[in-house]
């Protein structure tokens, strides 16, 4: 990852997993500043991975390459508005707030910069994240493999070419580690009605999950239907189940329920 002067606007969750990401993965720490009204959170990023911090968003605004702005949507507005009393020009800019169309926070930002627009997920957190980007025509080659390298530092990315497939990202990558959830949640139930106890039902379904994920991770070469066949004898109890799942509408239920998620998402944008 090339090292540019970066200004993250707002210290919060998401802030300090891409730091964390980026240090532990050789970035300079003094090329990386962020900016939060209140100290505690900055005062922790400084002592856990040696960062600037400032509580002035100019300031870290003024001396950045690359800003990424990382303040939840509602501020967002306010926030841009004050940036503009730095110089903007010659600046990337990366969103990575929910549901502000790249148009808008130029807007805000009073200027037609470069700007990526991102759509992280929760596991991001965890350094597990999917991320979707999309790049507004300003944005360079170089610009654009800087944003991927720096959501890649929370887990995988993937490029959109129109800014609407960002709705898309949020019903297949964003919302959808709850639907996993809620799957798990649904087995857990049925398991402790068979008779386990709280803690052996949830290690059943997580550890299911999560051999079932690394499964899919590791056969990139296999198709998901060629995974499921390969795991499902004929007329076993992996069938019974598939089939119970198939004959009362497991597919048209998932796809109703990620065009439920997009619609939202148009709406909220
Ligand atoms: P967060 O933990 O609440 O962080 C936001 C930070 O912004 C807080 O530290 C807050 O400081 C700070 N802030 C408030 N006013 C500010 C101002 N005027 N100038 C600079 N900083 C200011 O939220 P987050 O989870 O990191 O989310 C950040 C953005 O990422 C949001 O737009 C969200 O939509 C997006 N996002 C998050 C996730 C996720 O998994 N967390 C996933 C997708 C997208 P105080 O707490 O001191 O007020």
């Amino acid at each position: 990852m090339q090292h540019r002067k970066i200004a993250f606007i707002g210290a919060g969750n998401m802030s300090r997993s891409i730091i964390s990401g980026m240090v532990s993965s050789g970035y300079p720490a003094e090329a990386i500043t962020a900016a939060n009204p209140s100290r505690p959170k900055l005062d922790a990023l400084s002592n856990d991975f040696g960062i600037n911090i400032t509580q002035d968003n100019l300031e870290a605004v003024r001396n950045a390459e690359v800003v990424v702005l990382a303040v939840k949507p509602q501020l967002m507005e306010e926030v841009c508005k004050h940036l503009q009393q730095a110089d903007l020009n010659g600046k990337l800019f990366v969103s990575i707030a929910a549901g502000i169309k790249a148009a808008r926070l130029q807007q805000m930002l009073g200027g037609d910069y470069p700007l990526v627009r991102t759509m992280p997920n929760t596991p991001s957190a965890l350094g597990k994240g999917m991320t979707g980007l999309y790049a507004d025509s300003q944005v360079s080659d170089t610009d654009r493999s800087f944003a991927g390298d720096l959501l890649g530092q929370v887990g995988d990315v993937a490029w959109v070419d129109e800014e609407d497939m960002i709705n898309g990202v949020i019903a297949a990558a964003g919302s959808s580690p709850a639907y996993f959830f809620l799957f798990l949640e649904s087995m857990q139930d049925e398991a402790l009605r068979m008779g386990f106890d709280r803690e052996t039902s949830r290690k059943l379904v997580q550890q299911a999950c999560l051999g079932a994920a690394e499964m899919v991770c590791q056969n990139q070469d296999l198709e998901l239907s060629e995974l499921r066949a390969q795991v499902t004898s004929k007329a076993g109890t992996t069938a019974a189940a598939l089939n119970h799942f198939e004959d009362n509408g497991i597919r048209e239920l998932v796809s109703g329920a990620m065009q439920a998620a997009v619609t939202r998402a148009k709406e909220m944008s």
